[in-house]
């Protein structure tokens, strides 16, 4: 079922929203070589915290911690362990926070010092590819254009656009209807109407489309082992168009060169 979602319950999830953006602020802060993923966790868990709210990811489905940390062949719902960041990294930090009653859920992946240059053009057009979906998201449209846009763009540069996890409504639950694939035809999908918030999210992998999950029923990487990258933002459908909710500012006030990188 789709909700659709008041300006009052809008604004309440932008909160949430802005938490999100400080916690990933505050990781970008901490990100270099040597840093564990446990602690990046462990920092997150406590900004959001200290913010009156709580991590949405933590204890969802069971999963242990507050961050999703996916390096390289990760490609998202990897668990913080002890590894330590190397040069060359990639990492996605995808980040979820709850405050009255209304999540927010989004992600940016980093680059550790110096990564191959496929790689950090492998990120830069996955960047691109969210804002090229944003574009999409509009009343009246469907689900399946946002999906059309985001893989016609990505497979054109060969890469693999993962088909078994998606975008997704999100509010008073953190997945909520409908799913926003990374893949569609035009015109097919749900109907997107005024009061719809979802979360927009490609997962766009180096090599080919398809995933493996690992043992702890979490880790999901890609099949050939090949770097995956993953940018979400979350969108509101409202009188005034499309607005989105979430904020990447808190990263470029740490990361001012990130800010224009997106491949044209
Ligand atoms: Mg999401
Ligand atoms: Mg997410």
């Amino acid at each position: 079922m789709i909700h659709y979602r008041t300006t009052k319950e809008i604004a309440l999830i932008q909160e949430s929203a802005f938490i999100v953006g400080k916690t990933l602020g505050e990781v970008a802060k901490l990100l270099c070589p040597g840093v564990s993923l446990k602690t990046l966790d462990k920092v997150a868990e406590t900004f959001i915290r200290d913010s009156g709210a709580i991590p949405s990811f933590k204890g969802y489905n069971g999963f242990p911690s507050t961050l999703c940390l996916s390096v390289n062949d990760v490609i998202v719902h990897g668990i913080p362990s002890d590894y330590q960041l190397k040069d060359g990294d990639i990492i996605s930090v995808d980040c979820g926070a709850k405050k009255n009653g209304y999540h927010a859920d989004y992600a940016y992946t980093f680059m550790i010092g110096n990564v191959a240059e496929e790689v950090r053009n492998l990120c830069l057009r996955t960047k691109k590819a969210l804002y090229i979906g944003i574009e999409h998201a509009k009343a009246g449209n469907k689900t399946g254009d946002i999906g059309h846009a985001i893989q016609t763009y990505c497979e054109a540069f060969g890469y693999g656009v993962v088909r078994e996890l998606t975008g997704h409504g999100c509010g008073r639950n953190l997945h909520e209807d409908p799913a926003v694939p990374n893949y569609g035809q035009k015109g097919c999908g749900a109907k997107l109407k005024k009061g719809m918030v979802f979360c927009i999210e490609p997962m766009i992998n180096l090599g080919v489309r398809h995933i493996r999950v690992d043992r702890d029923q979490w880790t999901t990487r890609t099949a050939d082992r090949f770097p995956s990258a993953h940018y979400e933002h979350m969108v509101a459908l409202t009188d005034k168009g499309t607005e989105i909710l979430s904020s990447y500012q808190w990263i470029y006030d740490v990361l001012p060169e990130q800010r224009d990188l997106i491949e044209k």
